[in-house]
């Protein structure tokens, strides 16, 4: 789960990392109340869910009340990244020294939290990472000792020469880690940490995605959600209780089970074809569960081909037979489907389809390919 900037600022303050004051506005009228409380140059920032919003025009400085209203009004309602801006954060401005990177990742391979630090803020850090890898430091943490101290002033002394800042740096990275443990994220990032004129160092930026398993155990950071923000079919998949994320490509994908889902969908890409979602049905699924797959997956204009991929277990096939059945006698489809199913109860799904004008496959990559077929007109291989 991502939570906003204004959220993430929230948490970081509660552990002690200088932020500088500000407050959230859905409309111009109250962004200018809040510049009017802060009482000196503002900067107006877009609340979405996206990086890259300062190259978008979502960041703007204001320098008076009037100016804010102006420029909120400007922002809000803006498209950041396919985004709907709804929110902006009216933040006290800083003056800008000097730009740093700081962020913490989960990383798979090592299984540890990962700092990863970079003199080279304020811009995009995979850019850093790319033209100029030595300018980013990576220190993996055992997470038995946490952050030592030394451990802290090393990063600290990467980002600044001179040890009072180094100390500060220090200071803000053990709170950043400190919040990430405690709020089950899976990243946290300041960017940018800035020096200001008269040497401070404090942060204008801050993101943090949570590990939606951590949620159960965090209500309140459950609470932080905001719907409004999110890709809504996403929504709509998590109310509906099915695994679903959405991707680029025209390959509608419903399966039964996280393994054969990722499966079918490296099959799609080895036959050429691009998947347009990963979508689990689950284990026990029922005929709703496959009317709402369905209903999702055709709401999406880039699906040119629907692909099954069903291997009953505790699964029914005939289950999800009906549930085509009747999703499609809702909604009739405009899309080509391809059905692939075979396990339990697959003699009365094939009976329900067949009747219902469906065919069924059972050999899953002549599924694979069928769909990539119908997806590119014929045209991958
Ligand atoms: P992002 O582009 O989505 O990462 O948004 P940021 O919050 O990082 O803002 C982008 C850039 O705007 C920063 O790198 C800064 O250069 C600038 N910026 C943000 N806050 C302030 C501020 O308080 N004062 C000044 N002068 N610039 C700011
Ligand atoms: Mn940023």
């Amino acid at each position: 789960m991502n939570i906003h900037e204004y959220q993430a600022k929230e948490i970081l303050r509660g552990f002690g990392v200088p932020i500088p004051p500000g407050d959230v506005a859905t409309t111009p009228a109250e962004a200018e109340q809040i510049a009017r409380r802060i009482g000196r140059t503002v900067v107006v920032k877009a609340q979405v869910h996206a990086g890259g919003r300062g190259k978008a025009g979502g960041v703007k400085l204001a320098k008076t009340p009037e100016e804010a209203r102006d420029v909120a009004s400007k922002i809000l309602g803006m498209q950041i990244k396919g985004l709907t801006v709804q929110k902006v954060l009216v933040t006290d401005a800083a003056e800008i020294a000097a730009e740093a990177y700081v962020g913490i990742i989960l990383d798979r391979a090592s299984k540890k939290p990962v700092f990863m630090v970079s003199p080279a803020g304020g811009i995009d850090i995979e850019e850093v990472a790319a033209k100029t890898p030595e300018k980013i430091m990576r220190l993996p943490i055992d997470t038995r000792y946490g952050l030592m101290p030394f451990q802290a002033m090393e990063l600290g002394f990467f980002l600044y020469p001179e040890a009072a800042k180094a100390r500060a740096a220090a200071k803000i990275m053990k709170q950043l880690y400190d919040a990430f443990m405690a709020n089950g994220a899976s990243l946290a990032e300041i960017n940018p940490l800035v020096v200001t004129p008269n040497g401070e160092v404090i942060a204008l930026d801050a993101k943090m995605s949570i590990d939606d398993n951590e949620l159960d155990r965090l209500p309140k950071i459950a609470a932080l959600r905001d719907e409004s923000a999110e890709e809504p079919s996403e929504v709509q998949a998590r109310n509906a209780n099915l695994t679903f994320i959405k991707l680029d490509g025209n390959v509608g994908c419903v399966v039964n089970g996280a393994g054969l889902a990722m499966a079918t969908m490296d099959l799609v890409k080895y036959y050429g074809g691009e998947p347009a979602n990963f979508l689990d049905i689950g284990g026990s699924s029922n005929p709703e569960k496959v009317v709402n797959a369905l209903k999702i997956i055709t709401a999406d204009p880039s699906v040119k081909a629907i692909l099954f991929n069903i291997f009953g277990g505790i699964t029914r096939t005939d289950d999800v037979a009906n549930g085509i059945v009747t999703a499609t006698k809702q909604n009739p489809l405009k899309v080509p489907i391809v059905i692939r199913l075979t396990g339990t109860n697959e003699e009365i799904a094939v009976k329900i389809l067949t009747e219902n004008g469906f065919s069924a496959m059972t050999d899953m990559d002549d599924a694979v390919q069928r769909a990539v077929q119908l997806a590119t007109g014929g045209k991958a291989a």
